[in-house]
């Protein structure tokens, strides 16, 4: 179902709902920023300021048990390795643009708005993109750099959807994600059958490349990634020769939420709960889900 005709509809709970709740969690500006609400915030049009709801421990407890494999300890500033590298969760550069946020965002920068895990379908409110913002030198310590070769060995191959239509993808095994993205495809293979024009074939997985028209390593780079059917999909890049009137496209979706449920369950974030949409897009993200989920 196209979502166009309720999205005049949607678009209210998406406003209420979809601010950046979760905050950087040094900001020196906390305590005035916890006055604001979320009404005020979307009143006041300014979609690069923060809330308050992730203290720094809650930001330290998703990171540590998102990514058992590699980091061995977050101390005040630092996420700490397990060779030992640390990196700075906040650049201290202050607020940044939402430009700025995209192309260079720091750890805490990656947590500033709350993914909406396990709700309803919603429109998302204006540059609200949970999770797409990756900070580019904690990725790449976690799963290697493609361009340099060294995410390959750790990718193993996962048969999608072994009893509808089997395809194999290849995923990282780092972390558990090749295992988690087995534990999507078994409950998707369980799935009725009107839903298999949405998982098959698959659009893509590991694919060492740069986000379409930017500079950034793209989430399918780490492996980590997987594009389900193209036919059935909505991209805000596709959708702007087809509307040029707004900067970005008016949101689209096919995609039925049974898919993105189990997904999320499973760790993996959906493209389709951001304002600049990729509906065929999945990316393993468990730091941006509360682990009790
Ligand atoms: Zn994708």
């Amino acid at each position: 179902m196209e979502f166009e005709a309720i999205a005049a509809v949607n678009d209210t709970i998406g406003r209420v709902r979809g601010g950046p709740l979760l905050a950087r969690a040094f900001t020196r500006h906390v305590a005035a920023l916890m006055a604001l609400t979320a009404s005020t915030f979307f009143a006041s049009g300014t979609p690069h300021s923060y809330a308050q709801s992730l203290s720094g421990d809650a930001l330290a407890r998703r990171l540590k048990s998102a990514y058992p494999d590699d980091i061995s300890a977050v101390e005040g500033n630092a996420v700490i390795f397990k060779d030992g590298t640390r990196l700075a969760i906040d650049d201290g550069g202050g607020e940044k643009s939402f430009d700025a946020w995209l192309a260079r965002p720091d750890i805490a920068d990656m947590f500033r708005f709350t993914y909406p895990a396990g709700e309803a379908l919603t429109v998302p409110a204006s540059d609200f993109d949970p999770g797409r913002a990756r900070n580019t030198a904690f990725f790449e310590k976690i799963y290697g750099n493609c361009r340099t070769g060294d995410v390959r060995p750790d990718l193993v191959s996962v048969v999608w959807l072994k009893t509808k239509a089997p395809q194999r993808v290849l995923m990282s095994a780092r972390n558990g994600v090749a295992e988690k993205l087995r534990g999507v495809s078994a409950e998707l293979d369980a799935l009725p059958s009107r839903f298999d024009r949405f998982l098959t074939p698959i659009a893509g997985s590991y694919v060492c490349r740069a986000i379409a028209g930017t500079s950034t390593p793209s989430a399918h780079g780490y492996g980590i990634a997987i594009d389900i059917a193209l036919s059935q999909s909505n991209y805000w890049r596709w959708d702007q020769r087809r509307d040029r009137r707004h900067r970005v496209p008016q949101y689209r979706n096919a995609i039925p939420i049974e898919i993105v449920a189990i997904f999320e369950k499973h760790g993996f974030i959906w493209g389709g709960r951001w304002s600049h949409y990729d509906t065929m897009h999945f990316e393993y993200r468990p730091e941006l889900i509360e682990p009790s989920r």
